[in-house]
């Protein structure tokens, strides 16, 4: 029985919800001037390591190259990141899907890896000089690696699921709730885990808000009783205990949805 409270004004009007979050396209650029200019610092490195550009001490420069390197590849992929949500790409192409959240672990890679193999195959720097600045390279490399995943992709699908399974909030149409501690959101006022959510923590916004934040799943107690089934928390997998993997705080007040 999902009582569908009177949802704010007209419903055809759901995107004033959403709040501007800047132009993904803008992001995307920026990402990719960046990108390049870090791969331009990898190239300048290299060639001092090759000593075709010629300076008394390269070393100083080796390092400015690589430092300043990893410095672009990470705001490059912070921005990618950013774009890919608010303009999340489709998953209906599964590599294209992961080249385009990926990316910034991919260039990552391209703007470390040979400039390390240039470090370790380099017979102009003193054994010690050698091994010490090719592990700051091999760092940089992990660094930016880590750094660039996109380790919670999401799909323009995922958020035409949520803007269906909010339709029928208890908050109004395509506004929920959520922690921000998990990766869930909530639609039903009466949810045992959105009640067990500290004030603090507690978060409210538009479908779109919640994509953002990456709570693209939608809570299973909130989904069963609005008889949802796609789109859900723990919908893949076989499990099926009763455990809400909600909040950090499970065990105070616990109430069988
Ligand atoms: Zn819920």
């Amino acid at each position: 029985m999902s009582e569908k409270k009177t949802s704010t004004p007209e419903t055809t009007e759901k995107k004033a919800y959403v709040k501007p979050s800047g132009n993904p396209g803008s992001f995307r650029a920026i990402a990719i001037v960046l990108w390049v200019l870090a791969i331009a610092c990898e190239v300048v490195g290299i060639l001092f390591i090759l000593q075709v550009i010629v300076v008394g001490n390269s070393l100083p420069f080796v390092i400015g190259a690589l430092i300043l390197d990893l410095i672009l590849v990470v705001v490059g992929s912070f921005l990618w990141k950013r774009a890919n949500k608010i303009d999340p790409p489709s998953e209906k192409n599964k590599a294209e899907f992961f080249i385009k959240t990926q990316l910034g672990a991919i260039i990552a890679v391209i703007a470390f890896f040979p400039i390390l193999i240039f470090l370790l195959t380099d017979k102009n720097m003193d054994k010690k000089t050698k091994t010490w600045v090719s592990i700051l390279a091999g760092v940089c490399l992990l660094l930016a690696v880590g750094l660039s995943i996109d380790y919670n992709p999401v799909s323009s699908e995922d958020l035409e699921q949520m803007v269906i399974n909010s339709e029928s909030s208890d908050f109004g149409e395509g506004i929920v709730k959520w922690s921000k501690n998990s990766k869930v959101y909530h639609t039903w006022s009466d949810c045992s885990a959105l009640n067990r959510i500290q004030d603090d923590n507690l978060r409210e916004g538009s479908v779109k808000e919640a994509f953002e934040a990456s709570k693209v799943r939608m809570c299973r107690f909130c989904a069963g009783h609005f008889d949802i089934t796609d789109g859900v928390e723990g919908a893949d997998s076989a499990d099926d205990s009763d455990e809400p993997a909600d909040d950090e705080e499970e065990d105070d007040g616990e109430e069988e949805a």
